[in-house]
């Protein structure tokens, strides 16, 4: 029986793909309004090869897009896109229609609680407060804050001596095969897989493998689990 369970965050807890894309779009489409000469595709495209090379957590995407059109920063236009990206950002920043009452389910159980999450430390720890969920958390351990992203072992088994937990005992949940899932199981854990599209490939090493991962549809379904 397990003791504690881990979560990781985007696109586990919330819906993280989604609004960033449409955030995105928007202050695109802002920006062009403002006096950007691209079109809203051609812009996107440009963005997205922005955010490929310089990671999504970045915080300058927009002065280098007006800097690549212009041959300088636009100070107004970079403003605008940034307002919008936040403004719509934030509006749309929602868990799962599950995420809470799964929470509270298996907080109720009797579960220690813990995030394990790659990103920068304040801009993760926004998200659940902005979710208002921080409080279900007895621990949330980020990438930046120990200096190894997922799936190294390093992260898992800090998050697992801040808890006081043995690796048998606890278990991941999150959305990536190899970051979440292997991860988790490498540093001796189980895990548990939401929202993810495995490949052939991937499915064949779990089974082949023998792997402690299973794979859910929905984040409810952790009731039954757990
Ligand atoms: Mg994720």
């Amino acid at each position: 029986m397990f003791k504690s369970v881990f979560f990781d965050i985007d696109d586990t807890l919330l819906n993280t793909s989604v609004f960033a894309k449409t955030a995105r779009r928007v202050a695109l489409n802002m920006m062009i309004d403002a006096g950007l000469p691209l079109t809203s595709d051609d812009a996107y495209h440009q963005l997205r090869e922005i955010i490929k090379e310089k990671g999504s957590n970045y915080d300058k995407h927009f002065n280098i897009l007006t800097k690549n059109v212009f041959g300088e920063e636009k100070p107004l236009l970079i403003a605008v896109g940034m307002v919008n990206y936040h403004n719509v950002k934030f509006a749309l920043l929602q868990p799962f229609p599950d995420t809470v009452s799964t929470l509270i389910h298996v907080k109720s159980k009797g579960y220690k609680l813990g995030v394990i999450s790659n990103g920068l430390t304040i801009k993760q720890w926004e998200k659940l407060v902005r979710l208002g969920i921080h409080p279900f958390f007895d621990q949330v351990l980020t990438s930046e804050e120990i200096g190894y992203e997922k799936p190294h072992p390093k992260i898992f088994e800090e998050s697992l001596s801040r808890m006081g937990c043995k690796p048998e005992k606890s278990v991941m949940i999150g959305n990536k095969f190899e970051a979440d899932a292997l991860g988790a199981v490498n540093a001796g854990m189980s895990a548990i897989l939401f929202n993810c599209d495995l490949t052939s490939e991937e499915k064949k090493m779990i089974s082949d493998e023998k792997l402690d991962i299973e794979v859910i549809s929905q984040l409810k379904d952790l009731e039954d689990i757990l």
